[in-house]
């Protein structure tokens, strides 16, 4: 599903750069639920921003399902931003003018799911996560663990076939976060969604297949 072939990144700083990713090779398959730790500024977020075509590598190439990211047009990312990748943002970046209900609706409008199917997923997932109460309020009108929330239902509500996400359950209670993961779990053992997820939590990497080590811009 993404190869990832002597992928660099760096920014301008002053008259020089600043390598924030250095020579990074990886392969995620089909079906995986990858964890990918390190300290902090190491370049994590900027790898899964990369890896959910949401940056730019300096160099390298990199593969999405068979295809060099480098060579798509923005059609093509679009439909894929629309399909076949959920990301979930360590910032949640919800749309501020959309209540909760419909920023959880925006991937299904997208997929032209009709109405009445619409409703029922997004009912579902209100359910499920608990925010029911919640679905007519806007993101300025919520906690930063429910704008998390929000976050992750959104992300996952058109079953996409990889979910990208970035602590997730950074600002989660220990409950909250415990069965996020247990979805996690479900989603890529049931509906074989590729997981890929940044964590500092063992926890929360213990529910993957593998663990990516990051430091200082490197895979370890
Ligand atoms: P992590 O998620 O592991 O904490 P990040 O990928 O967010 O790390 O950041 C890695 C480094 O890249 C940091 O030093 C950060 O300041 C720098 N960085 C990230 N985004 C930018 C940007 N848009 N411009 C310049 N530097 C950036
Ligand atoms: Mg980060």
């Amino acid at each position: 599903m993404i190869q990832l072939r002597n992928i660099t990144k760096h920014y301008p700083v002053g008259f020089g750069k600043q390598e924030i990713l250095k020579d990074v090779n990886l392969h995620i398959h089909e079906g995986e639920f990858v964890s990918i730790m390190g300290p902090s500024g190491s370049g994590k977020s900027t790898l899964l921003h990369i890896l959910g075509l949401l940056e730019e590598p300096s160099e390298g190439d990199y593969y999405f399902q068979g295809e060099l990211v480098q060579k798509m047009n923005d059609k093509k990312r679009t439909q894929l931003h629309r399909g076949a990748i959920g990301f979930v943002f360590q910032a949640y970046h919800l749309i501020d003018e959309l209540t909760v209900y419909e920023n959880i609706e925006t991937p299904l409008l997208y997929k032209n799911m009709p109405g009445s199917e619409r409703k029922s997923r997004v009912a579902d997932i209100l359910d499920r996560f608990n925010i029911v109460a919640k679905k007519d309020l806007f993101p300025n009108q919520l906690s930063g663990g429910q704008q998390q929330l929000v976050g992750i239902a959104r992300a996952i509500v058109a079953e996409p076939a990889v979910i990208f996400a970035d602590e997730p359950t950074g600002n989660l209670h220990s409950d909250q976060a415990k069965s996020i993961m247990e979805l996690f779990a479900e989603l890529n053992r049931n509906e074989r969604i590729t997981i890929v997820q940044v964590t500092h939590s063992d926890v929360n990497a213990a529910y993957g297949n593998r663990i990516i080590q990051i430091k200082d811009g490197k895979v370890q």
